[in-house]
């Protein structure tokens, strides 16, 4: 074996054992005892658990005049430092153009310029006039390994209608693919919006207010049933609030197809801290709840209820957000690329979620239901993605400094997080070694994803 990681306790979805990891070229060749090869890592007193996968990013994501901060290059080298070995964006075709096309632009953008690999959503864009000869090209799409797709139930000039929404969910569900979705309600909240400005209600906070949580849980419901009424399988990303969930809940009781997604905005942050200064920094849509909302997520990641944490990440730079004269030109969107995994890890054994749990969200569901299937979980033949996690080391968290994240601020600037990352391995390589990225930005690969599997 080209490299042996012994003596660490290996912790996956199903369980927790004491083992070595053997790995030869670029995949896990055994788990065992006794192990041997021409390297070794030693990992006594840490976990070995499998690269993380985030399927929700947006690197160098155009957004009106604003582009998000992190390029494929700094945001992949911040997923790696924080033991993130597979993250999933997005391909956002432009009008008219065709998605073959929008794909191919977008994977010139990341390919040579990834310290990971990466795989992409592809977004259904809303022209409605075009929206037959767009749908007929999802099976190629899918045939180009992006197995996913993202539809928006908000948001000009992405939302689409109730006709749209169930035509699209038809197309893909028919090709084998996966539609994700944004639940807001676009209209009720653009409604909202307008009173809230015209009335001089301007500042960051009341962003929040103009899109409360039962609009949020109207759209998953209404995109649940727009799933069902087609027989295609749905995931809702970034799932904020208890009235959601309930939804997602009962529809997972009725034997739907449902997954379900949140992020760390949704279970550290609560949106007072949008009355304070740089609160403008933290507008994202949905927008931060509190913890009436946030409990509830907690114990649905530990239960099983939610299956996976990701990040949305999304960031800009604090003079993007500075200076607007009211909330509606602010960029919206955090950064956690980087500190998912341990905020997860710290935050996450006070809340409940188990070792095993905490696994299965960061690494292993999200590679399952996005048709990952060398990822996200360690023994034979899966690629050695492997994240040598040292429970004990306490990290404060500094954008600059203890960060690699090119954002110049971070919603968790200062917390002092116990648990992070000394090794990280991509592909059998590497990437990572005692908290230093020792990889390069062009070691990724595009990763071709399959058709949905239903996952049980
Ligand atoms: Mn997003």
């Amino acid at each position: 074996m080209d490299l042996v990681i012994r003596s660490g306790d290996v912790i996956t979805a199903g369980g927790i054992f004491r083992a070595d990891v053997g790995v030869r070229g670029e995949q896990i060749v055994a788990v065992g005892n006794n192990l041997r090869g021409a390297a070794e890592i030693d990992a006594a007193g840490c976990y070995v658990i499998p690269g993380a996968v985030d399927p929700h990013v947006h690197l160098q994501m155009p957004l009106g005049a604003y582009t998000s901060a992190d390029s494929f290059a700094t945001g992949t080298v911040a997923a790696a430092c924080g033991g993130t070995t597979t993250i999933i964006d997005f391909v956002e075709p432009g009008a008219g153009q065709p998605l073959l096309d929008a794909l191919a632009a977008r994977r010139a953008e990341a390919d040579g310029a990834v310290a990971v690999d990466y795989g992409l959503h592809m977004t259904i864009p809303a022209w409605h006039a075009q929206r037959a000869r767009v749908l007929s090209q999802v099976p190629d799409v899918l045939t180009a390994g992006c197995s996913s797709f993202k539809m928006y139930l908000a948001y000009d000039g992405l939302m689409l209608d109730d006709v749209s929404l169930y035509m699209a969910m038809a197309a893909v569900g028919k090709a084998g693919g996966l539609p994700i979705v944004h639940c807001e309600n676009g209209a009720l909240c653009d409604l909202m919006r307008k009173v809230s400005v015209a009335s001089g209600r301007v500042a960051p906070v009341d962003h929040a207010f103009t899109r409360p949580p039962r609009q949020e849980a109207e759209a998953t419901s209404r995109a649940i049933d727009m799933a069902a009424l087609t027989g295609s399988p749905i995931y809702i990303v970034h799932v904020s609030c208890a009235a959601s969930l309930e939804r997602v809940k009962a529809a997972r009781a009725r034997g739907d197809v449902v997954y379900g997604e949140t992020c760390p905005q949704y279970l550290l942050l609560d949106w007072r801290r949008l009355k304070e200064a740089h609160g403008e920094r933290l507008i994202c849509a949905p927008p931060l709840r509190t913890a009436t909302d946030s409990d509830p997520l907690w114990r649905a990641l530990a239960r099983g209820e939610l299956d996976v944490l990701s990040t949305d990440h999304c960031p800009f730079m604090a003079a993007d957000k500075a200076g607007h004269p009211d909330f509606t030109t602010i960029p919206g969107g955090l950064p956690s690329i980087e500190p998912r995994l341990s905020l997860a890890y710290h935050f996450g054994r006070a809340a409940g979620l188990s070792l095993e749990r905490w696994v299965d969200v960061c690494c292993s569901r999200p590679a399952q239901i996005f048709g990952l299937p060398r990822k996200g979980h360690i023994a034979k033949g899966f690629d050695a993605d492997l994240v040598i996690f040292d429970p004990n080391r306490v990290i404060t968290l500094a954008s600059g400094r203890t960060l690699h994240e090119r954002a110049d601020w971070s919603p968790y600037e200062g917390m002092r997080l116990r648990g992070w990352p000394r090794h990280v391995l991509s592909r059998g390589r590497v990437i990572v070694r005692n908290a230093m990225f020792t990889g390069s930005a062009d070691h990724g690969r595009f990763v071709k994803r399959h058709s949905f599997q239903r996952v049980v």
